[in-house]
Protein backbone atom coordinates (compact mmCIF):
# COMPACT_ATOMS: atom_id res chain seq x y z
CA UNK A 1 0.00 0.00 0.00
CA UNK A 2 2.34 2.27 -1.09
CA UNK A 3 1.46 6.25 -1.56
CA UNK A 4 -1.05 5.47 1.47
CA UNK A 5 0.13 7.36 4.25
CA UNK A 6 -1.40 7.89 8.04
CA UNK A 7 -0.29 10.29 10.19
CA UNK A 8 -0.45 10.18 13.86
CA UNK A 9 -4.15 10.50 14.50
CA UNK A 10 -6.32 9.28 11.96
CA UNK A 11 -10.00 8.35 11.76
CA UNK A 12 -11.52 5.13 10.64
CA UNK A 13 -14.21 2.60 10.65
CA UNK A 14 -14.32 -1.25 12.10
CA UNK A 15 -17.60 -1.90 9.54
CA UNK A 16 -18.04 -5.58 10.58
CA UNK A 17 -18.18 -4.15 14.50
CA UNK A 18 -20.80 -1.81 13.62
CA UNK A 19 -18.37 0.99 14.35
CA UNK A 20 -18.62 3.48 11.70
CA UNK A 21 -16.23 6.04 13.05
CA UNK A 22 -13.71 6.21 15.51
CA UNK A 23 -10.69 8.63 16.21
CA UNK A 24 -7.32 6.85 16.36
CA UNK A 25 -4.07 7.17 17.57
CA UNK A 26 -1.42 5.56 16.02
CA UNK A 27 1.54 4.22 18.38
CA UNK A 28 4.32 2.12 16.02
CA UNK A 29 5.69 1.41 19.95
CA UNK A 30 3.05 -1.44 20.06
CA UNK A 31 2.82 -4.51 17.89
CA UNK A 32 -1.02 -5.31 18.16
CA UNK A 33 -4.19 -2.52 17.73
CA UNK A 34 -6.11 -2.53 20.86
CA UNK A 35 -9.51 -1.36 21.25
CA UNK A 36 -10.91 0.45 24.61
CA UNK A 37 -14.16 -1.95 25.07
CA UNK A 38 -16.33 -3.28 28.42
CA UNK A 39 -18.10 -5.98 29.48
CA UNK A 40 -16.09 -8.02 27.86
CA UNK A 41 -17.58 -11.61 27.96
CA UNK A 42 -16.44 -14.81 26.42
CA UNK A 43 -18.58 -17.24 24.31
CA UNK A 44 -19.26 -20.04 22.23
CA UNK A 45 -17.18 -23.06 22.28
CA UNK A 46 -13.52 -24.33 22.75
CA UNK A 47 -14.07 -25.34 18.62
CA UNK A 48 -15.67 -21.73 17.98
CA UNK A 49 -14.88 -18.97 20.67
CA UNK A 50 -16.81 -15.30 20.58
CA UNK A 51 -16.24 -12.73 22.50
CA UNK A 52 -19.08 -9.85 23.12
CA UNK A 53 -17.95 -6.30 24.03
CA UNK A 54 -19.44 -3.16 24.72
CA UNK A 55 -17.61 0.18 23.11
CA UNK A 56 -18.42 3.87 23.83
CA UNK A 57 -17.32 4.80 20.45
CA UNK A 58 -17.90 8.71 21.00
CA UNK A 59 -15.34 9.64 24.49
CA UNK A 60 -17.36 12.26 25.76
CA UNK A 61 -20.60 10.63 25.29
CA UNK A 62 -21.03 7.29 27.18
CA UNK A 63 -24.74 7.12 26.77
CA UNK A 64 -23.79 5.75 22.73
CA UNK A 65 -23.04 2.05 23.16
CA UNK A 66 -22.49 -0.29 20.76
CA UNK A 67 -22.18 -4.15 21.45
CA UNK A 68 -19.70 -6.02 19.11
CA UNK A 69 -18.81 -9.73 18.87
CA UNK A 70 -16.83 -11.58 16.83
CA UNK A 71 -14.83 -14.79 16.63
CA UNK A 72 -11.64 -15.60 19.20
CA UNK A 73 -8.57 -15.30 17.00
CA UNK A 74 -6.21 -15.98 20.24
CA UNK A 75 -5.37 -14.63 23.62
CA UNK A 76 -2.24 -12.73 24.03
CA UNK A 77 -0.43 -10.95 26.81
CA UNK A 78 0.44 -7.63 26.02
CA UNK A 79 2.52 -5.07 28.35
CA UNK A 80 0.58 -1.22 28.03
CA UNK A 81 2.88 1.59 28.03
CA UNK A 82 2.18 2.17 31.69
CA UNK A 83 4.42 -1.49 32.45
CA UNK A 84 1.47 -3.50 33.22
CA UNK A 85 0.61 -6.96 31.74
CA UNK A 86 -2.68 -7.87 30.78
CA UNK A 87 -3.96 -11.20 28.52
CA UNK A 88 -5.98 -10.31 26.44
CA UNK A 89 -8.64 -11.69 23.83
CA UNK A 90 -7.74 -11.17 20.07
CA UNK A 91 -10.28 -10.50 17.36
CA UNK A 92 -9.34 -10.36 13.43
CA UNK A 93 -11.81 -7.97 11.67
CA UNK A 94 -11.71 -5.45 8.30
CA UNK A 95 -10.51 -1.82 9.10
CA UNK A 96 -11.28 0.97 6.45
CA UNK A 97 -8.89 4.39 6.71
CA UNK A 98 -9.90 6.82 3.58
CA UNK A 99 -10.69 4.14 0.59
CA UNK A 100 -9.07 1.45 1.54
CA UNK A 101 -9.94 -1.45 3.88
CA UNK A 102 -8.05 -4.29 5.12
CA UNK A 103 -8.05 -7.06 7.85
CA UNK A 104 -6.20 -6.32 11.42
CA UNK A 105 -6.01 -8.23 14.41
CA UNK A 106 -7.19 -5.74 17.74
CA UNK A 107 -6.67 -6.69 21.27
CA UNK A 108 -9.60 -5.93 23.51
CA UNK A 109 -8.79 -4.22 26.94
CA UNK A 110 -11.11 -2.07 29.08
CA UNK A 111 -8.21 0.38 30.28
CA UNK A 112 -10.33 3.50 31.60
CA UNK A 113 -7.53 5.54 30.48
CA UNK A 114 -7.37 5.26 27.00
CA UNK A 115 -8.12 8.94 25.43
CA UNK A 116 -8.23 7.19 22.04
CA UNK A 117 -10.77 4.73 21.72
CA UNK A 118 -8.43 2.73 19.32
CA UNK A 119 -4.84 2.32 19.35
CA UNK A 120 -3.21 1.34 15.76
CA UNK A 121 -0.22 -1.33 16.28
CA UNK A 122 2.53 -1.85 13.67
CA UNK A 123 0.80 -4.92 12.52
CA UNK A 124 -1.43 -2.74 11.31
CA UNK A 125 0.37 -0.33 9.73
CA UNK A 126 2.56 -2.53 8.23
CA UNK A 127 2.24 -1.21 4.80
CA UNK A 128 1.89 2.40 5.09
CA UNK A 129 4.03 4.91 5.59
CA UNK A 130 3.19 6.57 9.19
CA UNK A 131 4.09 10.73 9.53
CA UNK A 132 4.64 10.70 13.11
CA UNK A 133 4.73 14.56 12.80
CA UNK A 134 1.26 14.82 11.00
CA UNK A 135 -2.36 14.10 11.34
CA UNK A 136 -5.75 13.58 9.61
CA UNK A 137 -3.92 12.67 6.54
CA UNK A 138 -6.73 10.91 5.17
CA UNK A 139 -10.26 12.28 4.89
CA UNK A 140 -12.21 13.10 8.38
CA UNK A 141 -15.43 11.14 9.56
CA UNK A 142 -17.50 12.82 12.05
CA UNK A 143 -19.44 10.77 15.18
CA UNK A 144 -22.62 12.21 14.05
CA UNK A 145 -22.80 9.03 12.25
CA UNK A 146 -23.87 6.95 15.42
CA UNK A 147 -26.88 9.56 15.03
CA UNK A 148 -27.77 8.01 11.84
CA UNK A 149 -27.80 4.63 12.83
CA UNK A 150 -31.19 3.19 12.66
CA UNK A 151 -32.32 -0.52 14.34
CA UNK A 152 -33.67 -1.70 11.38
CA UNK A 153 -30.57 -3.03 10.02
CA UNK A 154 -28.38 -4.27 12.49
CA UNK A 155 -25.25 -5.13 11.40
CA UNK A 156 -24.58 -8.91 11.49
CA UNK A 157 -22.46 -10.16 14.27
CA UNK A 158 -22.01 -13.36 16.40
CA UNK A 159 -25.26 -13.61 18.65
CA UNK A 160 -25.22 -15.51 21.94
CA UNK A 161 -28.51 -17.11 22.03
CA UNK A 162 -30.26 -19.05 24.68
CA UNK A 163 -32.91 -21.68 24.02
CA UNK A 164 -35.42 -22.49 26.95
CA UNK A 165 -36.37 -25.81 27.12
CA UNK A 166 -37.28 -29.02 28.98
CA UNK A 167 -36.09 -31.05 25.66
CA UNK A 168 -32.76 -30.39 24.74
CA UNK A 169 -33.02 -33.44 22.36
CA UNK A 170 -36.57 -32.31 20.13
CA UNK A 171 -36.80 -31.58 16.57
CA UNK A 172 -37.61 -28.03 17.16
CA UNK A 173 -34.26 -27.64 19.60
CA UNK A 174 -32.48 -29.62 17.27
CA UNK A 175 -33.22 -27.36 14.24
CA UNK A 176 -33.10 -23.80 16.10
CA UNK A 177 -29.66 -24.90 17.06
CA UNK A 178 -28.77 -26.12 13.52
CA UNK A 179 -29.86 -23.04 12.25
CA UNK A 180 -28.05 -20.22 14.63
CA UNK A 181 -24.73 -22.35 13.98
CA UNK A 182 -25.10 -22.19 10.61
CA UNK A 183 -25.70 -17.94 10.71
CA UNK A 184 -22.31 -17.89 12.68
CA UNK A 185 -24.15 -17.39 16.08
CA UNK A 186 -24.11 -19.34 19.22
CA UNK A 187 -26.54 -21.05 21.45
CA UNK A 188 -26.94 -22.56 25.04
CA UNK A 189 -29.81 -24.25 25.74
CA UNK A 190 -30.93 -23.85 29.39
CA UNK A 191 -33.54 -25.97 31.02
CA UNK A 192 -36.42 -24.46 31.80
CA UNK A 193 -36.71 -26.05 35.43
CA UNK A 194 -33.52 -25.43 36.66
CA UNK A 195 -33.63 -21.20 36.33
CA UNK A 196 -33.65 -19.61 39.37
CA UNK A 197 -33.90 -16.02 40.07
CA UNK A 198 -32.33 -13.50 42.36
CA UNK A 199 -35.41 -10.88 42.08
CA UNK A 200 -34.59 -8.75 44.93
CA UNK A 201 -31.33 -7.19 43.45
CA UNK A 202 -31.17 -4.52 41.75
CA UNK A 203 -29.56 -5.76 39.16
CA UNK A 204 -31.97 -8.83 38.04
CA UNK A 205 -30.30 -12.47 37.31
CA UNK A 206 -31.31 -15.29 36.16
CA UNK A 207 -29.19 -18.12 38.22
CA UNK A 208 -28.23 -21.41 36.94
CA UNK A 209 -26.44 -24.41 38.66
CA UNK A 210 -25.07 -22.03 40.67
CA UNK A 211 -24.08 -19.42 38.62
CA UNK A 212 -25.62 -16.36 37.07
CA UNK A 213 -26.29 -16.62 33.55
CA UNK A 214 -24.43 -14.34 31.41
CA UNK A 215 -26.76 -11.44 29.07
CA UNK A 216 -27.67 -13.22 26.54
CA UNK A 217 -28.59 -11.37 23.39
CA UNK A 218 -31.81 -13.46 22.61
CA UNK A 219 -33.82 -15.95 24.32
CA UNK A 220 -36.31 -18.35 22.45
CA UNK A 221 -38.77 -19.46 25.36
CA UNK A 222 -39.99 -22.81 24.89
CA UNK A 223 -42.21 -23.61 27.43
CA UNK A 224 -44.65 -26.70 27.68
CA UNK A 225 -48.15 -25.98 28.74
CA UNK A 226 -47.40 -27.56 32.16
CA UNK A 227 -44.90 -25.16 32.90
CA UNK A 228 -46.31 -21.66 31.94
CA UNK A 229 -46.11 -19.79 35.66
CA UNK A 230 -42.42 -21.32 36.13
CA UNK A 231 -41.33 -20.38 32.64
CA UNK A 232 -43.07 -16.92 32.62
CA UNK A 233 -40.77 -16.20 35.56
CA UNK A 234 -38.12 -17.11 33.95
CA UNK A 235 -38.85 -15.02 30.93
CA UNK A 236 -39.96 -11.70 32.78
CA UNK A 237 -36.75 -12.14 34.39
CA UNK A 238 -34.96 -12.47 31.18
CA UNK A 239 -37.08 -9.07 29.96
CA UNK A 240 -35.57 -7.09 33.08
CA UNK A 241 -32.50 -8.09 31.91
CA UNK A 242 -32.74 -6.28 28.64
CA UNK A 243 -32.99 -9.88 26.81
CA UNK A 244 -35.08 -10.08 23.74
CA UNK A 245 -37.53 -12.72 24.04
CA UNK A 246 -38.89 -14.71 21.16
CA UNK A 247 -42.32 -13.88 22.69
CA UNK A 248 -43.08 -11.89 26.21
CA UNK A 249 -43.74 -13.52 29.48
CA UNK A 250 -47.20 -11.96 29.14
CA UNK A 251 -47.99 -13.08 25.68
CA UNK A 252 -47.27 -16.51 26.58
CA UNK A 253 -49.57 -16.04 29.84
CA UNK A 254 -52.27 -14.85 27.45
CA UNK A 255 -52.26 -17.18 24.78
CA UNK A 256 -52.14 -20.36 27.46
CA UNK A 257 -55.19 -19.20 29.12
CA UNK A 258 -57.32 -20.36 26.30
CA UNK A 259 -60.76 -18.29 27.43
CA UNK A 260 -58.93 -15.25 28.15
CA UNK A 261 -57.54 -15.64 24.60
CA UNK A 262 -60.89 -16.50 23.35
CA UNK A 263 -62.16 -12.77 24.91
CA UNK A 264 -58.87 -10.62 23.33
CA UNK A 265 -59.73 -12.22 19.83
CA UNK A 266 -63.18 -11.71 20.04
CA UNK A 267 -62.99 -8.09 21.05
CA UNK A 268 -60.45 -7.57 17.75
CA UNK A 269 -63.06 -8.71 16.03
CA UNK A 270 -61.24 -12.20 15.19
CA UNK A 271 -63.59 -14.71 13.66
CA UNK A 272 -64.64 -17.59 15.94
CA UNK A 273 -66.33 -20.69 16.31
CA UNK A 274 -69.68 -19.57 18.78
CA UNK A 275 -67.81 -20.22 21.95
CA UNK A 276 -69.92 -20.15 25.48
CA UNK A 277 -68.80 -20.31 29.05
CA UNK A 278 -70.43 -21.01 32.06
CA UNK A 279 -70.27 -22.45 35.78
CA UNK A 280 -73.44 -23.52 37.35
CA UNK A 281 -75.28 -26.51 36.53
CA UNK A 282 -77.99 -24.73 36.04
CA UNK A 283 -77.24 -23.03 33.30
CA UNK A 284 -76.23 -26.27 30.99
CA UNK A 285 -79.31 -25.97 29.08
CA UNK A 286 -78.91 -21.89 28.07
CA UNK A 287 -74.93 -22.80 27.19
CA UNK A 288 -75.98 -26.13 24.94
CA UNK A 289 -78.50 -23.58 23.05
CA UNK A 290 -76.32 -20.73 23.02
CA UNK A 291 -73.65 -22.67 20.75
CA UNK A 292 -76.91 -23.87 18.54
CA UNK A 293 -77.48 -27.21 20.19
CA UNK A 294 -75.73 -30.47 19.81
CA UNK A 295 -73.61 -31.52 18.28
CA UNK A 296 -71.24 -29.71 20.54
CA UNK A 297 -67.68 -29.35 21.17
CA UNK A 298 -66.51 -29.25 24.54
CA UNK A 299 -63.11 -28.32 25.85
CA UNK A 300 -61.31 -28.35 28.82
CA UNK A 301 -59.71 -24.89 29.85
CA UNK A 302 -56.03 -27.02 30.47
CA UNK A 303 -56.62 -29.32 27.38
CA UNK A 304 -53.77 -29.35 24.76
CA UNK A 305 -52.60 -31.47 21.56
CA UNK A 306 -56.50 -32.56 21.79
CA UNK A 307 -56.05 -34.55 24.59
CA UNK A 308 -59.27 -32.48 26.61
CA UNK A 309 -61.63 -31.57 23.33
CA UNK A 310 -64.51 -34.13 23.36
CA UNK A 311 -67.40 -34.05 20.13
CA UNK A 312 -70.67 -34.63 22.40
CA UNK A 313 -73.42 -35.94 19.47
CA UNK A 314 -76.05 -35.66 21.53
CA UNK A 315 -77.88 -33.42 24.25
CA UNK A 316 -77.89 -35.90 26.73
CA UNK A 317 -73.67 -36.71 25.79
CA UNK A 318 -73.52 -33.45 26.15
CA UNK A 319 -75.11 -33.19 29.37
CA UNK A 320 -73.14 -35.86 30.97
CA UNK A 321 -70.05 -34.56 29.54
CA UNK A 322 -70.29 -31.41 31.61
CA UNK A 323 -71.81 -32.27 34.67
CA UNK A 324 -68.27 -34.77 34.70
CA UNK A 325 -66.47 -31.68 34.06
CA UNK A 326 -68.12 -29.81 36.62
CA UNK A 327 -68.00 -32.74 38.84
CA UNK A 328 -63.99 -32.55 39.08
CA UNK A 329 -64.22 -28.82 38.97
CA UNK A 330 -62.51 -28.51 35.78
CA UNK A 331 -63.99 -25.09 33.57
CA UNK A 332 -64.14 -26.01 29.98
CA UNK A 333 -66.02 -24.01 26.69
CA UNK A 334 -69.09 -24.86 24.90
CA UNK A 335 -68.32 -24.65 21.37
CA UNK A 336 -70.70 -25.27 18.10
CA UNK A 337 -69.02 -28.11 15.99
CA UNK A 338 -68.12 -27.37 13.03
CA UNK A 339 -68.84 -30.32 10.90
CA UNK A 340 -67.97 -28.84 7.26
CA UNK A 341 -64.47 -28.59 7.91
CA UNK A 342 -64.37 -32.35 7.79
CA UNK A 343 -62.07 -33.21 10.66
CA UNK A 344 -59.07 -30.58 8.78
CA UNK A 345 -57.87 -27.65 10.32
CA UNK A 346 -54.91 -25.21 9.30
CA UNK A 347 -51.83 -24.64 11.33
CA UNK A 348 -50.49 -21.21 10.37
CA UNK A 349 -46.90 -20.42 11.18
CA UNK A 350 -46.51 -16.95 12.10
CA UNK A 351 -43.14 -15.00 12.52
CA UNK A 352 -42.67 -11.35 13.19
CA UNK A 353 -45.44 -10.04 10.69
CA UNK A 354 -45.71 -12.52 8.39
CA UNK A 355 -46.86 -16.47 8.16
CA UNK A 356 -44.02 -18.40 6.99
CA UNK A 357 -45.65 -21.96 6.40
CA UNK A 358 -48.97 -23.48 6.58
CA UNK A 359 -50.25 -26.73 6.81
CA UNK A 360 -53.65 -28.50 6.96
CA UNK A 361 -53.91 -31.16 9.24
CA UNK A 362 -57.02 -33.97 9.03
CA UNK A 363 -58.00 -36.16 11.56
CA UNK A 364 -57.29 -40.23 11.34
CA UNK A 365 -60.47 -42.41 11.13
CA UNK A 366 -63.30 -41.65 13.23
CA UNK A 367 -61.99 -38.93 15.18
CA UNK A 368 -62.76 -35.06 14.26
CA UNK A 369 -59.84 -33.87 16.09
CA UNK A 370 -56.61 -32.96 13.55
CA UNK A 371 -53.90 -32.84 16.53
CA UNK A 372 -50.64 -34.33 14.73
CA UNK A 373 -50.47 -36.10 18.56
CA UNK A 374 -53.59 -37.19 17.87
CA UNK A 375 -52.60 -39.05 14.96
CA UNK A 376 -53.95 -36.40 12.30
CA UNK A 377 -51.74 -36.39 9.10
CA UNK A 378 -50.19 -33.12 7.63
CA UNK A 379 -49.85 -31.89 4.12
CA UNK A 380 -49.05 -28.65 2.36
CA UNK A 381 -52.17 -25.96 2.01
CA UNK A 382 -52.42 -22.55 0.24
CA UNK A 383 -54.10 -19.95 2.40
CA UNK A 384 -56.25 -17.20 1.02
CA UNK A 385 -55.44 -13.53 1.83
CA UNK A 386 -58.11 -13.09 4.62
CA UNK A 387 -56.50 -16.48 6.16
CA UNK A 388 -53.30 -14.76 6.41
CA UNK A 389 -54.19 -11.60 7.57
CA UNK A 390 -56.80 -13.86 10.26
CA UNK A 391 -53.68 -15.40 11.65
CA UNK A 392 -51.49 -12.46 11.68
CA UNK A 393 -53.48 -10.57 13.92
CA UNK A 394 -54.29 -13.20 15.93
CA UNK A 395 -50.75 -13.34 16.97
CA UNK A 396 -50.41 -9.62 16.85
CA UNK A 397 -53.47 -8.92 19.43
CA UNK A 398 -52.09 -11.46 21.93
CA UNK A 399 -48.67 -9.49 21.62
CA UNK A 400 -47.31 -13.09 20.41
CA UNK A 401 -44.00 -12.87 17.76
CA UNK A 402 -44.16 -16.31 16.90
CA UNK A 403 -46.83 -18.13 16.94
CA UNK A 404 -49.01 -20.89 15.51
CA UNK A 405 -52.49 -19.85 14.48
CA UNK A 406 -55.13 -22.86 14.06
CA UNK A 407 -57.78 -21.78 11.53
CA UNK A 408 -60.55 -23.83 10.65
CA UNK A 409 -62.33 -23.50 7.76
CA UNK A 410 -66.45 -22.90 8.03
CA UNK A 411 -69.39 -22.39 5.66
CA UNK A 412 -69.46 -18.74 7.02
CA UNK A 413 -65.57 -18.14 6.57
CA UNK A 414 -62.04 -19.38 8.40
CA UNK A 415 -62.24 -18.94 11.88
CA UNK A 416 -59.76 -18.89 14.77
CA UNK A 417 -59.74 -21.87 17.22
CA UNK A 418 -56.35 -21.40 18.90
CA UNK A 419 -53.39 -19.58 19.13
CA UNK A 420 -50.07 -21.61 20.41
CA UNK A 421 -47.14 -19.61 21.89
CA UNK A 422 -44.74 -22.64 21.80
CA UNK A 423 -45.44 -24.13 18.48
CA UNK A 424 -43.47 -27.04 17.52
CA UNK A 425 -42.10 -26.89 14.12
CA UNK A 426 -41.51 -30.48 12.91
CA UNK A 427 -45.14 -31.06 11.18
CA UNK A 428 -44.96 -27.51 9.57
CA UNK A 429 -41.11 -27.78 8.18
CA UNK A 430 -41.80 -30.97 6.68
CA UNK A 431 -45.07 -30.15 5.44
CA UNK A 432 -44.78 -27.18 4.02
CA UNK A 433 -41.02 -27.83 3.05
CA UNK A 434 -39.82 -24.21 4.61
CA UNK A 435 -37.06 -23.67 6.89
CA UNK A 436 -39.07 -22.36 9.17
CA UNK A 437 -36.04 -22.61 11.89
CA UNK A 438 -34.27 -20.06 10.15
CA UNK A 439 -36.29 -17.71 9.55
CA UNK A 440 -37.01 -17.41 13.09
CA UNK A 441 -33.19 -16.81 13.51
CA UNK A 442 -33.50 -14.16 10.77
CA UNK A 443 -36.18 -12.55 13.21
CA UNK A 444 -33.56 -12.80 16.11
CA UNK A 445 -30.96 -10.99 13.93
CA UNK A 446 -33.32 -8.10 12.80
CA UNK A 447 -34.27 -7.67 16.42
CA UNK A 448 -31.30 -7.43 18.59
CA UNK A 449 -29.73 -4.08 17.30
CA UNK A 450 -26.06 -3.24 18.27
CA UNK A 451 -26.59 0.59 18.85
CA UNK A 452 -27.76 1.59 22.21
CA UNK A 453 -28.79 5.33 21.95
CA UNK A 454 -30.68 5.81 24.70
CA UNK A 455 -32.91 8.70 23.50
CA UNK A 456 -34.25 6.17 21.01
CA UNK A 457 -34.00 2.98 21.97
CA UNK A 458 -37.61 1.08 23.56
CA UNK A 459 -36.07 -1.13 26.07
P1 LIG B 1 -56.06 -28.28 21.67
O1 LIG B 1 -55.54 -27.01 22.18
O2 LIG B 1 -56.18 -29.34 22.73
O3 LIG B 1 -55.36 -28.72 20.43
P2 LIG B 1 -58.20 -27.36 19.93
O4 LIG B 1 -59.20 -26.35 20.32
O5 LIG B 1 -57.15 -26.92 18.98
O6 LIG B 1 -57.58 -27.98 21.26
O7 LIG B 1 -58.96 -28.62 19.32
C1 LIG B 1 -58.32 -29.80 18.89
C2 LIG B 1 -58.82 -30.22 17.51
O8 LIG B 1 -60.21 -30.49 17.51
C3 LIG B 1 -58.66 -29.12 16.47
O9 LIG B 1 -57.37 -29.14 15.89
C4 LIG B 1 -59.78 -29.39 15.48
O10 LIG B 1 -59.35 -30.35 14.53
C5 LIG B 1 -60.85 -30.00 16.33
N1 LIG B 1 -61.82 -28.98 16.73
C6 LIG B 1 -61.69 -28.11 17.75
N2 LIG B 1 -62.76 -27.30 17.84
C7 LIG B 1 -63.60 -27.66 16.87
C8 LIG B 1 -64.91 -27.21 16.46
N3 LIG B 1 -65.54 -26.21 17.09
N4 LIG B 1 -65.48 -27.82 15.41
C9 LIG B 1 -64.85 -28.84 14.77
N5 LIG B 1 -63.66 -29.31 15.11
C10 LIG B 1 -63.02 -28.75 16.14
Amino acid sequence: MENFSVGWEEWLSLPELGLPALKAKTDTGARTSAIHAFAIQPFGSDKKPYVRFGVHPVPDNTDIEVYCSAPVVGQREVTSSNGQTELRYVIKTPITIGERTWDIEITLTNRENMAYRMLLGRSALDELAVKPAESFLQPELSYDLYNKITNKKPVKRPLRIAILTREPRNYSTKRFVEEAELNGHAVELIDTKRCYLNIQSYNPEVHYDGRALPPYDAVIPRIGASLTFYGMAIVRQFEAMGTFCLNSASSIGASRDKLAAHQILARHRIPMPTTAFANSPKDTNSLLDLVGGSPTVLKLLQSTQGRGVVLAETKKAGEAVISAFQGLDAHFIAQEFVKEAAGSDIRCFVVGKRVVGAMMRTAGDDDFRSNLHAGGTAKKVRLTKEERNIAIKAARVLGLIVAGVDIIRTDTGSKVLEVNSSPGIEGIEKASGKNIAEKIIQLIEANVPSTIHPKRHRR
